[in-house]
C-alpha cells in the first residue's frame, strides 16, 4: 500500500462526552485517524467503549464534543443540517443490528425506497434494487417480505438498501449481532465482496474476534482509544496502514 491512497476520513482530536445526571462521561478522547478510501475496517471492543458512539459521529447522526471529522477533506460539522441531511443520504449506508426494514413491503420495495424518496422512476429504482439484491444473493427473494426470509437474508437486504444511493461509506453497527456464527460470517462476505466491487468503503463493529478475522483491517476500541488488534500480533500491525491510527490521547478518564 502506498500513500498515494486517498483518505476519505480523516479525525483530528475527535472528542464525545455526554453529560449524564450532572457527570460527565467521556467516551472518545481527542482521537486522530485516518480511513482510507476502499479500506475495510472491523472495530471491536467492549460494550460500552463507544463503538456505536463513533460510527453515529462518522455518520454524522450526532456531533462531536470537540474535534473536527473531514471527510474527503470537507469538515463534516461545518456543514449547514440541510447540508448534512444530503451528506446522510448521499455518501452514507447504515446497517444495524436490527435491520429496520418495512415489514409490509418485499425485499425488492424496501431495497428501492430511497430511490422513491429521491423521486426516481420506480422502474429504475426497482432495476437498480434487482441488481443490489443480486449482489448480496437474494435474487430469488425479491418478492418475500421480511417476516418470510431469515435474519441472515434480512440483513442482506438492509446491506442492499444501505447500498442504493451508492455512498462512498457503508457503517454497519453490529450487523451480526443477532445471527449465528456461520450466517454472520456470510454477512461479513457479502460486505468484503460489495467492497472489493464498488470501492465502498465498510466500517463494521462486531463483538466477535472470529467474525472480524477476514477484515484486512482490525481495531479495538477500549478506554477511548482506538488501537489495531492483537497489539503482539505483528502481522496484524503490518496490514494497517501506518497512520490510519495515531491516538495522541493520553486517555484521560
Ligand atoms: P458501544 O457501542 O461500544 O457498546 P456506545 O457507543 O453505545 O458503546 O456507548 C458508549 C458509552 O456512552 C456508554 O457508556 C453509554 O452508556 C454512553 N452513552 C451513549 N449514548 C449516550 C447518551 N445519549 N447519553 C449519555 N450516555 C450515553
Ligand atoms: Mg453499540
Amino acid at each position: 500500500m502506498t500513500d498515494e491512497r486517498k483518505v476519505l476520513i480523516e479525525s483530528e482530536g475527535l472528542t464525545k462526552r455526554f453529560l449524564h445526571r450532572g457527570k460527565t462521561l467521556s467516551v472518545l478522547e481527542d482521537m486522530d485517524f485516518k480511513i482510507y478510501a476502499g479500506d475495510q475496517i472491523a472495530v471491536m471492543g467492549p460494550s460500552g467503549a463507544g463503538k456505536s458512539t463513533l460510527l453515529q459521529l462518522i455518520g454524522t447522526l450526532d456531533e462531536p464534543t470537540a474535534g473536527r471529522l473531514l471527510f474527503d477533506g470537507v469538515d463534516l460539522f461545518a456543514k449547514s443540517s440541510s447540508q448534512l441531511a444530503e451528506f446522510r443520504n448521499r455518501e452514507v449506508g447504515f446497517v444495524f443490528q436490527f435491520h429496520h426494514l418495512l415489514p409490509e413491503f418485499t425485499a425488492l420495495e424496501n431495497v428501492a425506497l430511497p430511490g422513491l424518496i429521491a423521486r426516481m422512476p420506480r422502474a429504475e429504482a426497482e432495476d437498480r434494487a434487482e441488481e443490489l439484491l443480486t449482489k448480496v444473493g437474494l435474487k430469488e427473494r425479491l418478492h418475500h417480505q421480511p417476516g418470510e426470509l431469515s435474519g441472515g437474508e434480512q440483513q442482506r437486504v438492509a446491506i442492499a438498501r444501505a447500498l442504493f444511493m451508492k455512498p462512498r461509506l457503508l457503517l454497519a453497527d453490529e450487523p451480526t449481532g443477532n445471527l449465528d456464527l456461520k450466517t454472520g460470517a456470510g454477512i461479513h462476505a457479502v460486505l468484503r465482496e460489495l467492497n472489493e466491487e464498488t470501492g465502498v468503503t465498510v466500517i463494521v463493529v462486531t463483538h466477535d474476534p472470529r467474525l472480524a478475522e477476514e477484515m484486512p483491517i482490525k481495531l479495538v476500541l477500549d478506554d477511548g482509544r482506538l488501537l489495531p488488534f492483537e497489539a503482539g500480533d505483528d502481522t496484524v500491525g503490518d496490514r494497517i496502514p501506518e497512520e490510519l491510527l495515531h491516538v495522541e490521547s493520553s486517555n484521560p478518564k
